[in-house]
C-alpha cells in the first residue's frame, strides 16, 4: 500500500465563504451579557460622585461627550442619576465637553 492519494486528500485550509454569513457581524442575541458588573459606587463606598472629579466622570462619558447608559456603566438607578447630574454640572464649568466633534 503506497500513498499515493496525496492528491485527493486536499486540505481545505479555509472553506471560501459561500455561506454568504456575514463575517462576526452576529454577536448572541439575548441578553446573556457576561458578567453583571456592580455599580461602582455603591461596591467603593469611599467611591463619591463629584462634579469636580473628572478622572472618574471620564469613566462614564464617551469619546464623544455622551453620558454612558447604566445598561454599559453598570451604576444603579441612584448612582447613574448622580451621576449624570455631576456630568451636567461638570460641564457648565467646562471640566467636561458637551460635545465632541469627530475629526
Ligand atoms: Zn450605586
Amino acid at each position: 500500500m503506497s500513498k499515493d492519494m496525496d492528491s485527493k486528500y486536499e486540505k481545505g485550509p479555509r472553506k471560501a465563504k459561500d455561506n454568504g454569513d456575514a463575517e462576526g457581524g452576529d454577536e448572541k442575541r439575548g441578553r446573556g451579557f457576561s458578567r453583571r458588573k456592580v455599580c461602582r459606587f455603591c461596591a467603593d463606598k469611599n467611591a463619591k460622585v463629584d462634579y469636580k472629579d473628572q478622572a472618574t466622570l471620564k469613566y462614564f462619558v464617551t469619546e464623544r461627550g455622551k453620558i454612558i447608559p447604566r445598561r454599559i456603566s453598570g451604576n444603579c438607578a441612584l448612582h447613574q442619576r448622580s451621576v449624570a447630574r455631576a456630568i451636567k454640572q461638570s460641564r457648565g464649568l467646562a471640566l467636561i465637553p458637551y460635545l465632541v466633534l469627530a475629526g
